[in-house]
């Protein structure tokens, strides 16, 4: 059903031209078109994926920083266990990180899910 905004009349969305005249196409096609903009605004899985690659790299990165200064102490100091342990400290570092992208991945399809329950639920509507 589509309410006129011209005489408050409902309408079914099959309707082109209400009673009154006013032309519920055009109107009908601009509020999908305004409701579709809305939607892609809220959707988070456009922003999960750019967010689980921002972590995976700070992951690695704290790793491979934990290994360039376990070297870089290795050299200096010339003791395996200073390395190991700064090695140690990077992964270790890293680890939330990778831990947090696993995290968003599963919301990452749980929210997809959720979009095409969304969409089966409107058709539904759509229908009845
Ligand atoms: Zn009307």
């Amino acid at each position: 059903m589509i309410r006129c905004p011209n005489c408050n009349r409902e309408q079914p969305d099959s309707i082109l031209t209400c009673d009154c005249g006013f032309n519920l196409q055009v109107y009908a096609e601009k509020r999908e078109a305004e409701r579709r903009k809305h939607n892609t605004v809220t959707r988070p899985y456009q922003v999960l994926p750019i967010l689980f690659l921002v972590l995976r790299l700070i992951g690695i990165l704290s790793m491979l920083g934990g290994l360039i200064y376990g070297l870089s102490l290795y050299a200096q100091e010339e003791s395996a266990w200073l390395m190991a342990g700064a090695f140690f400290g990077g992964i270790l570092a890293g680890l939330p990180y990778f831990a947090l992208s696993e995290v968003l991945i599963i919301l990452l399809h749980m929210s997809e899910k959720q979009d095409k329950m969304i969409l089966a639920l409107e058709k539904i509507e759509e229908k009845g």
